[in-house]
């Protein structure tokens, strides 16, 4: 009886969402039969919004475009008022007055900003992430703004490439979790007037960039990049994602732009997206540098591949006309990239209403808000990483006297983190402000800056573009740090605020050495000598080298870039009002020497097994294996046992289910949260196999002394991986089932899985 209603429910639900896409489909093959072949043109264009000034648009170059009906959307243009002025530009002067698409960069928040994407994976929390998603949504279309380049869902197992900032970690199971809990954050069903369009990008591969050097090339095995690479787009499409964006880098020798196999093979045939295909800025003409020929020739083989909006080069433009007419590529080809186009504008709502996402009274009253602010600082809290706590040193105590000193503990513009393109440094919350307002009158808190960021000016200008200077200091190194010392020297405590300016990660800000650099490790050695307690809370966008580090300094907080309200989210984890329950999403390597270092490798033939160092092992002979902080890693001011892992059954067949289970008991002084994390090995495979992946996660909350049995229900769905032919299937036998607070403390019990 219920699955017939159900049946009934589902059979209503899919011919509504057929008649509303016959419903688009003619209304766009209506549309498109009055287009001229240079008006199809104009949809694919994506030019920045260029010279245009509230009052002035209509006066601007790329105002004549529109009107002409050369341009299909505007990027980097916010603002209900200039959006509203270009909008009725294309609606009222153009002459089949199609509306325009607005695109931004909208990647952590918009004015509220969110920790850095590393950052928001480390909470493990799919509904903050999600929410951090709609705050975003909400804000940027309260602001004009209807389609975000984001989510960024780019694996990454380098951390010298620093886009790793803005993706979700190395892992394709946690990723494919964010990539779906962003995506319904931003779109919902796209039908209010606060859902956005969600851009997927950088298909594909972009953070498998050789030696981690941004818009490197990438060469990978179809094994890798169908396991551990492509998991995450996959799922952002499944979750509906509106458009991709190609990404940079080239892919077994052509550039992901002009690559049919991703655009058109796997995204569209394999996978069925529906949506539309943008390139990355000026992803076209780099193709000339690549050496794929002039711009007609690399727009040609982007239309080919599958691309259908040309962002920046009017490369498509420009000669895709010539194209046609010299029979290098056909109608059918730009009218489909044009439909798709048109379709997007379609489920925005745009056609029924260009004004849909201009209304002044919400971009008044819904952007900024103190309601997202405050939801912006407990997000932020939940992504830290307690990396070590020796003696409890944390949290501090409020009274007394507290000693902040470094470069990052009193400044603003650095807090938001890279891609923070519409936040207002100025109302962000830096360190000392944080400190001063959680620790209240009875805390007295000194602040000194102790070092530059780096010795070297050049660098340090390097690292701090957009607005995001440190006001270098330009004494001696050795001054600054007597400064710091006498300030410390009246202290009970001392908090060091080090590490990584904002710009030190995101584009194009890769490194070849990622410690901290050298004049404030010099700093933390000096503080570390007084013999006073030392905290070192750690700025920065991707995994640090700091073994020193983690040997000497008792307490170590990593706090990424937090967003807006970093400096009261941090002092609310250093005082204990919240506990730290961020788990990295990444693994932390000894030097950069390990680099690519990843808890789901493969075995090999030589595994070192026992201690290091073996002689024909798999090993180095001047470093271990081990990471400082694996995976999945972070510690609380509580702490978790966890009980003996409970099977269902060891031996199993065909679709049935397993139920592995295991009792986690708060067994600490205070509440807290665990995310309680389960990975599977296959023991045996037609192909080599990880030595464990991650296939499930609880983040759960348990007050001192409380127990809670946790279960994960295991399907053969989650034994499946793509074999050497590429075929999604699992292979009976032996597998390892492990639970555990992180990918290297783990429970285990092997099963069998028969087909
Ligand atoms: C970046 C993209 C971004 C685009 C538009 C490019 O340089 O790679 O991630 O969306 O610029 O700003």
């Amino acid at each position: 009886m219920r699955t017939s209603k159900a049946l009934l429910i589902l059979f209503f639900f899919t011919l509504t969402k057929i008649q509303a896409q016959d419903k688009m489909q003619t209304f766009v093959s209506s549309l498109m039969s009055k287009m001229t072949l240079d008006e199809k043109l104009g949809q694919l264009n994506l030019p920045g919004a260029g010279d245009i000034t509230t009052g002035q648009a209509g006066n601007s170059d790329i105002a004549k475009k529109i009107a002409e009906g050369k341009v299909g959307g505007l990027f980097n243009i916010k603002s209900v008022a200039k959006i509203r002025e270009v909008q009725r530009i294309a609606v009222e002067n153009s002459r089949l007055k199609i509306p325009l698409i607005f695109g931004m960069d909208v990647i952590h928040g918009y004015e509220t900003v969110f920790p850095i994407p590393l950052g928001l994976s480390c909470s493990w929390d799919m509904q903050a992430v999600e929410k951090s998603a709609r705050i975003a949504a909400a804000e940027a279309s309260a602001d004009g703004i209807c389609w975000t380049f984001s989510p960024m869902v780019d694996i990454a197992r380098d951390p010298r490439w620093g886009r790793i900032a803005e993706g979700n970690g190395e892992d394709p199971y946690l990723g494919s979790q964010i990539a779906t809990a962003m995506v319904k954050g931003y779109q919902r069903d796209l039908s209010g007037n606060s859902d956005i369009m969600a851009c997927v990008k950088h298909f594909a591969l972009y953070g498998a960039a050789e030696a981690g050097r941004d818009y490197n090339t990438t060469d990978m095995s179809y094994v890798r990049m169908f396991n551990e690479y492509l998991p995450p787009y996959k799922a952002a499409v499944d979750a509906g994602a509106g458009s991709i964006m190609a990404s940079f880098n080239d892919v077994n020798g052509i550039p992901a732009t002009a690559n049919k196999f991703l655009q058109t093979d796997v995204l569209r045939k394999r996978w069925g997206f529906k949506g539309f295909d943008v390139t990355d800025y000026t992803g076209i003409p780099e193709m000339t540098a690549h050496g794929l020929g002039d711009l007609q020739t690399v727009s040609a083989l982007a239309l080919k591949a599958g691309i259908d909006m040309d962002m920046v080069s009017e490369g498509f433009l420009t000669t895709l006309k010539k194209s046609l007419q010299e029979g290098k590529v056909t109608l059918a080809e730009i009218d489909q990239a044009c439909r798709r186009v048109l379709e997007a504008k379609y489920k925005l709502g745009l056609f029924a209403n260009p004004y849909k996402y201009c209304d002044e009274k919400r971009a008044a009253t819904e952007i900024f808000t103190p309601e997202n602010r405050a939801i912006a600082r407990s997000v932020a809290a939940d992504c830290f990483v307690l990396l070590k706590n020796q003696g409890n040193i944390l949290p501090l105590k409020k009274g007394g006297t507290i000693a902040l000193v470094g470069p990052l503990g009193d400044n603003k513009e650095n807090m938001p983190g890279t891609w923070s393109v519409a936040a207002s440094f100025s109302r962000s919350i830096a360190l000392l402000q944080g400190l001063k307002d959680v620790a209240g009158d009875g805390t007295k808190i000194l602040y000194s800056k102790g070092s530059n960021l780096d010795a070297d000016s050049l660098f340090e200008t390097r690292a701090g573009m957009f607005g995001k200077a440190l006001n270098r200091d330009h004494r001696p190194a050795e001054a600054i740090i007597a400064d710091a010392l006498n300030t410390a020297a009246q202290a009970d405590v001392i908090v060091a605020a080090l590490g990584e300016s904002a710009e030190m990660s995101g584009e194009s800000s890769s490194r070849s050495n990622i410690e901290i650099p050298q004049v404030q490790q010099d700093l933390l050695k000096a503080l570390l000598k007084t013999g006073k307690p030392v905290v070192l809370v750690l700025f920065t966008g991707r995994p640090l080298a700091i073994k020193w580090e983690n040997d000497q300094v008792p307490a170590i907080l990593n706090v990424w870039f937090g967003g807006s309200e970093a400096g009261h989210a941090i002092a609310d984890v250093l005082f204990g009002e919240i506990n730290p329950s961020g788990k990295l999403s990444t693994t932390w390597p000894q030097n950069v020497g390990q680099i690519p270092l990843y808890y789901n490798h493969m075995n090999t033939g030589r595994p070192l097994e026992g201690p290091w160092f073996q002689k024909f092992r798999s090993n180095y002979l001047d470093v271990s294996n081990d990471p400082v902080y694996p995976f999945g890693y972070g510690l609380s001011y509580t702490h978790f046992t966890y009980g003996d892992l409970e099977l269902s059954s060891r031996s199993l067949k065909g679709a049935q289910q397993l139920t592995a289970a295991v009792t986690v008991t708060n067994d600490g002084p205070v509440a807290g949260k665990e995310v309680v994390q389960l990975y599977i090995r296959d023991m045996v495979g037609s192909i080599t196999r990880p030595v464990k992946e991650l296939k499930g996660f609880q983040k759960i909350a348990l007050k001192a002394g409380e127990s809670r049995k946790i279960s994960f229900t295991i399907t053969p769905e989650d034994l499946k991986f793509y074999n050497n032919e590429l075929k999604y299937d699992w292979e009976a036998g032996e597998f390892e089932i492990m639970v555990g607070g992180n990918s290297k403390d783990t429970r285990s019990v092997k099963i069998n899985w028969a087909k």
